[in-house]
């Protein structure tokens, strides 16, 4: 198919300094959790970025120095030499496919606890650092400043010696030195580098201006400015000093990617953001440039992109996240084929990598991470293995991955679902508040499963294991997923409480399927990710009072990992749910629980009408049981195997289509990445 015309202007070329992107779509730094320990598989999964059309496509924050290192994090390295063909071969990859590769050196000062290296911190002002540690930075002297250039100025030229065509200097996310000297509440200086926001700036000028001059020549120099810390006036901004720091700045780099800070405000979830949600604050920046501008919005819509570039507001469409969720968007645009856009839903599955210190992952795209280790590419798949028919039972995540991809191999499939439609927990979930673009993980399966003529879908068609049986497919799949616990049974509980099967408690799948609560309703969140939250929010929101409980210290705890806690918590002290951490449900009575302190077991009752455990969900194995001994391949996957997130439940159906009819692998199903061992 060819390309709609009206997304010409998406494929033309930018010049970029001394370089040019083949088009505008840019894949902006982004971390994933590969970084300097699985290099292989973050070159590979880079390349295959290049491949699906991304004109420029970056590293993560790269150090710059073990004098500020993240050791925990896995991110890019470039201390020395020694790293320089570690970043040639991810270069190497992008340039297969005709993509520009940039790298993102950064110096983190008083972002890092230098916990490997051992070396003391440093930064604008003698302070403690921003993570939760025992540690001060120390402030930054002449000599120290000196030392600081000349870094960047040696990963100018590392990088360089990789190849890459850009090289950034960055100041972004409240994380680098370089943002650190920039913010009047953190640099308190009295030399020329502080004070007056000219002083401020110096020594981003003075780095921008000393990578030109090492690299200028041949590569493009960037500048990742946060130009809004979303603070107002106390903070920069985009109608105070952000907008001056550019027009400051303006001609000097090549290349002005600008976004908002920290980290949780430029990725925001979808549940706390839409698409386009920096706009209103980036658009001044082409006004105060002739420089081309980058920046990010979680951007899926070739219209909406298209309208940025009309509309003067950027020159490069950012992305990290679409560019996870699918690394083939640019070539599907351009083929004409936009249906078949693999759209992020928004959940930040992909940042908890970063956080939790392992390749990252993505609920849309279960090869991400998996380019090479495993071998799988997000567009091809081997084809099947034998003329074989496969039955899955169930269209939730993984049934509906497990039929694309088995439907992609060329498997005859045949998918039954029990309910009028197909999505499961993705179709229930995502008409809970904030959740709505979760839907995008069905829609995207359910629409590939009507083009495949080799697979069949039956809607309100609930399987019995005769039925099952009578169709006499080659290998049976249950998908049939999981259904929420009501015993209180979980984490801090491994016994049911006390009053469980009493009238007062209600099942989460009750209050999805629209149950209305009685009485004052209490959540207890053993949990911890996002469904206790949402439902406190969302029966506070149709007028209920609302108590939400939880054995953690705060709301929605494992949400810190997609960098949305502060956000729930503080829409549920807003909208006026009542939060009691650090308490287990102890006791449950006709019309109140007990509930325990956790450090002195001290008891308090509240009031309660309705209580929603939210602690466990039992996979559902009736129809596995049944079937035991009567078929000869039958397998789980996703939740009904063992419930987890939707990520997981999509992986598995993936697998599943990836596996079947392939020899199994004895040991490790994946290839290592091992430090080289040295000999003395
Ligand atoms: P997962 O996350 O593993 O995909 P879900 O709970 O989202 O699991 O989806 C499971 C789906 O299986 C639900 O849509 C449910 O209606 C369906 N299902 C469960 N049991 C049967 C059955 N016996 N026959 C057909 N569909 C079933
Ligand atoms: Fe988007 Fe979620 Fe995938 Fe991240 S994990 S890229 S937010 S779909």
């Amino acid at each position: 198919m060819k390309r709609d015309p009206r997304f010409d202007v998406l494929f033309e070329p930018v010049k970029i300094g001394p370089v040019t992107a083949p088009n505008r779509f840019f894949q902006v730094p982004h971390c994933n959790g590969m970084g300097h320990q699985y290099p292989s598989s973050m070159a590979e999964m880079r390349g295959v970025k290049a491949e699906g059309g991304w004109g420029v496509v970056n590293t993560e924050e790269c150090e710059i120095s073990h004098t500020s290192e993240l050791s925990g994090a896995i991110e890019s390295r470039l201390w020395d030499d020694d790293d320089i063909p570690v970043l040639r071969k991810m270069v190497d990859k992008i340039h297969a496919h005709g993509g520009l590769a940039g790298i993102e050196p950064a110096h983190l000062g008083a972002g890092a606890a230098n916990n490997y290296s051992r070396e003391v911190p440093m930064g604008p002002a003698a302070r403690p650092i921003d993570l939760l540690e025992p540690v001060h930075a120390r402030r930054m002297d002449k000599s120290d400043i000196k030392a600081f250039r000349k870094m960047h100025v040696d990963a100018a030229v590392r990088s360089k010696k990789a190849g890459f065509d850009i090289v950034y200097v960055y100041a972004g996310h409240d994380m680098t030195t370089l943002m650190h000297f920039l913010q009047s509440d953190r640099n308190d200086r009295t030399d020329e580098y502080g004070g007056s926001l000219e002083n401020r700036v110096r020594l981003l000028r003075e780095v921008i201006e000393d990578t030109k001059e090492a690299i200028g020549d041949t590569c493009a120099v960037a500048v990742r400015l946060a130009v809004d810390e979303m603070r107002g006036k106390s903070g920069i901004s985009s109608d105070g000093e952000g907008r001056e720091i550019v027009e400051m700045l303006a001609e000097l780099p090549d290349l002005w990617d600008v976004n908002v800070s920290g980290w949780e405000n430029d990725s925001a979830t979808s549940r706390f953001s839409d698409e386009g949600f920096q706009t209103d604050y980036i658009r001044f920046v082409k006004q105060v440039t002739t420089k081309p501008v980058v920046g990010v919005g979680r951007f899926t819509s070739p219209d909406a992109m298209v309208s940025l570039i009309k509309n003067g507001v950027l020159d490069l469409i950012g992305a990290a996240r679409p560019s996870i969720a699918d690394p083939f968007l640019p070539k599907k645009i351009d083929e004409g084929r936009v249906e078949d856009i693999r759209e992020c839903i928004g959940c930040n599955i992909c940042v908890t990598g970063d956080f939790l210190s392992h390749p990252m992952r993505c609920t849309q795209n279960p090869t991400m991470g998996e380019e090479w280790r495993r071998g799988w590419h997000p567009e091809r798949i081997a084809p099947k293995s034998a003329d074989e028919s496969v039955l899955i039972v169930g269209g939730g995540p993984s049934g509906l991955e497990a039929a694309r991809a088995l439907g992609q191999r060329g498997y005859y499939v045949t998918l039954a679902e029990r309910s009028d439609t197909l999505g499961g927990r993705v179709h229930i979930e995502s008409q809970l508040p904030g959740l709505n673009q979760w839907r995008r993980v069905a829609d995207y399966r359910t629409y590939q499963i009507s083009q495949m003529a080799n697979v069949a879908t039956y809607l309100n068609s609930s399987l019995s294991a005769d039925q099952v049986l009578e169709f006499e497919a080659d290998h049976i799949v249950l998908a049939t997923g999981s259904a929420w616990d009501t015993t209180g049974i979980g984490r801090n509980n491994r016994r049911a409480i006390t009053g469980f099967n009493s009238d007062t408690v209600m099942s989460v799948d009750a209050i999805c399927a629209g149950a209305t609560p009685v009485g004052p309703v209490v959540i207890f969140d053993d949990d911890y990710y996002y469904m206790a939250g949402v439902l406190a929010e969302k029966l506070r929101n149709e007028g209920h009072e609302v108590t939400y409980v939880t054995p953690a210290a705060d709301v929605s705890h494992w949400t810190h990992n997609t960098m949305e806690q502060t956000r729930i918590q503080a829409r549920l002290m807003e909208i006026g749910v009542r939060i009691i951490p650090l308490h287990n449900l102890a006791t449950i009575h006709a019309d109140s629980v007990d509930l325990a302190c956790m450090y002195t077991d001290r008891i308090q009752r509240i009031q309660c009408g309705t209580l929603i455990p939210v602690a466990m969900r039992n996979p559902r194995q009736t129809l596995f049981a049944e079937l035991q001994g009567r078929a000869k391949s039958v397998t789980l996957i996703g939740d009904c195997n063992a419930p987890g997130t939707i990520a997981a439940a999509v992986y598995a159906g993936h697998r599943f289509a990836r596996e079947l009819g392939e020899e199994a692998v004895e040991g490790v199903p994946f290839r290592r990445e091992l430090p080289a061992l040295s000999l003395d």
